[in-house]
């Protein structure tokens, strides 16, 4: 067990072993705990996952001390849902004291939807407030708007624009094939998912000046970490107020030590897997690399199915411009796997039929588990792929139930 910080004060998750002591459904899990005053203490502390923290929070309903209390809800892609409260400022002061991406003299686009309880747009208006910079409150907007709001931005002489690394590429991908470009843009903030490689090509084409800068977090957790240019997209540095631990099978628990923090954020495991490194940025404090999620190994027929390299793989393909694979299942048993491509233009007209035939004969759990019924794997061009319409966000997988009668 290794833990981001060396000697963190530890009385905030003290406080958060007796909020969740309260929980009827934790109270024995968590009666022979008594302190978490050093990190072997926080080490002999069972982890909390995903559904038990809305259980936790169902029961205690946290109220901030001072201003509001937000409730913001996310995931639904490929899971069940997650809520998560913050007090009014979402804890960006502490954010803003670490990172500095934005200045008075920018001009940011939030591109983050807002609405529909997704706090992404929320949060990084008060980030942008904190900076003291130009705000144009954009949030999501659908296809066809693109080239009108592009123009708009270029006319602003946008430098900063912000947003989840699938809208983002919506974006880019847009204005580099409608030609448009970006000339004053300088930033890209991010935050939701992974960096995506397509999305530094095409702001090489639209936007040439513009830089990365990452946020890596949960709504539970809020911002945990990020990242400047000078660091690899998928290394951050993490905030003092948060505490990472690198448990077994590299999966990360996060204890936040903000006194002010609403989620009872204890040993709190999201899913994603990472590992302590040190970043060639230079900066001397260790920094965190994402290795992606657990749970995007997917059982297919009682074989696991790594979704993540797939759908890596079929995006290197020339002439693929997105995957997503699509899992449907009959009574709990995964009945078909396709894999949803979106095409460029001028993608080969057999390249659905090539890939399938590749990855039939190069993935062993689709070639074990469709020996008997090939057909029920396969590869298919569509006009979009399948999006959470709150948050933007374009999984790489998911699983659809088939009704039984049809
Ligand atoms: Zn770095």
């Amino acid at each position: 067990m290794k833990f981001s910080l060396p000697e963190p004060s530890l009385d905030a998750p003290n406080r958060n072993l007796e909020r969740l002591k309260t929980v009827p459904a934790f109270a024995a899990r968590y009666a022979d705990h008594h302190k978490t005053a050093s990190l072997d203490d926080l080490a002999a502390l069972p982890t909390l996952v995903k559904d038990e923290l809305n259980v936790a929070l169902a029961h205690l309903r946290p109220t901030a001390a001072h201003g509001a209390t937000w409730l913001f809800q996310s995931g639904g892609s490929t899971g069940a849902p997650k809520v998560g409260y913050a007090p009014t400022g979402f804890y960006m002061a502490g954010v803003h004291a670490h990172w500095r991406p934005l200045d008075r003299d920018d001009v940011f686009v939030n591109g983050w939807g807002a609405g529909r309880m997704w706090g992404a747009h929320f949060l990084a208006g008060a980030f942008a407030d904190l900076s003291g910079c130009e705000v144009i409150s954009l949030g999501s907007v659908t296809r066809d708007e693109y080239g009108d709001w592009l123009a708009f931005m270029a006319a602003r002489e946008v430098t900063a624009f912000g947003g989840t690394p699938s809208v983002l590429r919506l974006w880019f991908a847009h204005a580099r094939a409608a030609g448009l470009r970006l000339p004053s843009l300088r930033k890209v903030l991010w935050l939701g998912e992974a960096w995506h490689p397509q999305l530094d090509d095409d702001m090489a084409a639209v936007a040439p000046d513009a830089e990365r800068w990452g946020m890596f977090g949960s709504t539970e957790t809020w911002v945990v970490g990020t990242n400047t240019p000078q660091c690899p997209p998928d290394v951050f540095h993490t905030l003092p107020e948060q505490l990472v631990g690198v448990g077994p099978d590299d999966l990360l628990d996060f204890t936040t030590l903000d006194p002010d923090v609403l989620n009872p954020v204890l040993r709190y495991q999201t899913g994603d897997a990472g590992t302590f490194t040190a970043c060639p940025c230079g900066r001397p404090d260790p920094a965190l690399r994402i290795l992606g999620r657990r749970d995007s190994v997917v059982q297919v027929r009682g074989l696991g199915l790594h979704v993540d390299d797939i759908v890596a793989r079929v995006e290197g393909e020339p002439g693929v411009a997105r995957a997503q694979i699509l899992i449907t299942e009959r009574r709990g048993r995964v009945a078909a796997v396709e894999v949803a491509l979106l095409t460029e233009s001028g993608a080969a007209p057999d390249l659905a039929d090539r890939l399938r035939q590749e990855l039939l004969s190069s993935t062993f759990t689709l070639s074990t588990a469709f020996l008997h019924d090939p057909e029920s794997f396969r590869v298919r061009v569509v006009d979009a792929l399948i999006s959470n319409e709150r948050t933007g966000k374009t999984a790489n997988f998911v699983v659809r139930e088939e009704r039984d009668g049809r």
